[in-house]
């Protein structure tokens, strides 16, 4: 069985975290700010969910101030707004670029609004221009979360956003098993969440490296042999293993949510982190993209690609949607393909008295979404046989 998603990290990277857990190390901070922006603008946190709650708390916006959000994201970004006393405000996306929708966006905004935090979603790059003027229009500041679209250090290119948010965390591309760059326009603004920062305790090397055995133990059942076998005992012990993996991967839990992203990066997670953003792999990730532009091509007509008209497409994640999701894995999963429905992400929920900004486009995503598997371990034969098996399905 292909597992549905790989941890990106190789042995020898896993090996580099664990002997670092044991290091005296120096701490990499300054050097990775450094090659991120040579001009000052950028810093490393714990996660993205850590940055954006340092950007709000750096920004004191007035309670009850409006956020406006790409209305697919992580129910974490949503969290973090909320307990900041913000409003979560959806705006819509459009299915062929998981942009989010002009109208939608012009609709949503009112005197309060403040923020708009634009998602790249599923590997896609949304043309951030069109919406960077009407942010400008209504004085609002841009924030975009890269988390599921890192592509290699920005080297030197000027982002459109005025706050640009990357996450290294597990699941990520180039993951160190945590970590995030946020980089902002606005030196001074970057100062202040820099200084807050500066006051966090430091994650511990045994947090750390509990993660780093954990995903070791992960990467260890990911080879498809393994999660076959593993699959196959979860069924004889009439077990959900589905249920399981998601467990297993699931981010920081729920009690003293601000109080865990409050926290600055152990050493070994900087060694870590400044090793995966140094030695970036640009013609893997380019053959990567090249291959889901080719599985795209494989399928049938009947299948819409969410997000296959983005500028540029690194394929986090193979997203398809069909009519009826559940069937469609079962038989894809008795065929040794692990396609997942249900990612991490949520539909973020009209504020109260406005029930016409419900994003129903971002429902129906997820609700007709199915992930398949695309990795560079899969030969082209496996995703062949996919593509087939996807065609003769759909027929029926
Ligand atoms: C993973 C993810 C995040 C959170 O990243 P962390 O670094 O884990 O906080 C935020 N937004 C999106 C869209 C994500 O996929």
């Amino acid at each position: 069985m292909w597992v549905r998603k790989r941890i990106d990290l190789s042995w020898v990277d896993l090996n580099y975290a664990l002997m670092h857990c044991g290091l005296p190390a120096n701490s990499h901070r300054e050097e990775i700010q450094a090659n991120w922006s040579s001009s000052g603008d950028s810093m490393v946190c714990l996660s993205v969910r850590s940055g954006l709650d340092l950007l709000l708390q750096s920004l004191k916006l007035p309670p009850g101030s409006e956020v406006l959000m790409s209305a697919l994201t992580i129910e974490g970004m949503i969290r973090v707004v909320r307990e900041h006393g913000l409003v979560p405000v959806p705006v819509d996306v459009d299915i062929d670029t998981l942009s989010p929708r002009l109208d939608s966006l012009e609709r949503a905004i009112t005197p309060r609004s403040r923020l708009l935090i634009v998602a790249h979603l599923f590997g896609g790059r949304v043309n951030l221009n069109p919406i960077r003027q009407l942010a400008d229009a209504h004085n609002l500041m841009l924030v975009e979360d890269c988390a599921q679209a890192f592509d290699g250090a920005p080297n030197g290119q000027l982002p459109v956003a005025d706050c640009s948010l990357y996450s290294f965390g597990p699941i990520k591309t180039s993951t160190a098993l945590g970590g995030a760059m946020v980089h902002c326009q606005d030196r001074q603004l970057i100062g202040r969440m820099r200084e807050l920062e500066s006051q966090y305790p430091e994650q511990s090397r045994w947090s750390y490296l509990q993660r780093v055995l954990k995903y070791g133990a992960l990467m260890g059942i990911s080879n498809r042999w393994a999660f076959t076998i593993m699959t196959r005992s979860f069924q004889r012990a009439g077990k959900d293993y589905d249920h399981f993996l998601r467990k297993v991967v699931r981010g920081f839990r729920e009690e003293g949510f601000l109080e865990r992203l409050r926290k600055r990066p152990s050493k070994p997670l900087l060694s870590l982190l400044q090793r995966r953003i140094d030695r970036f792999d640009e013609p893997r990730m380019t053959k990567h993209s090249r291959r889901g532009a080719w599985l795209t091509e494989q399928l049938p007509d009947s299948i819409v690609c969410p997000g296959y008209a983005s500028s540029r497409n690194n394929y986090w994640v193979f997203p398809i949607m069909v009519d009826d999701p559940g069937p469609l894995v079962d038989r894809l999963r008795q065929s040794g393909f692990d396609a997942m429905q249900y990612g991490s992400m949520v539909a973020v929920p009209a504020p109260a008295g406005r029930p016409e900004l419900e994003p129903d486009t971002a429902r129906h995503i997820l609700a007709k979404t199915v992930f398949l598997p695309l990795y560079h371990q899969m030969p082209r034969a496996s995703l062949l046989r996919m593509a087939h098996l996807l065609n003769s399905l759909l027929a029926e």
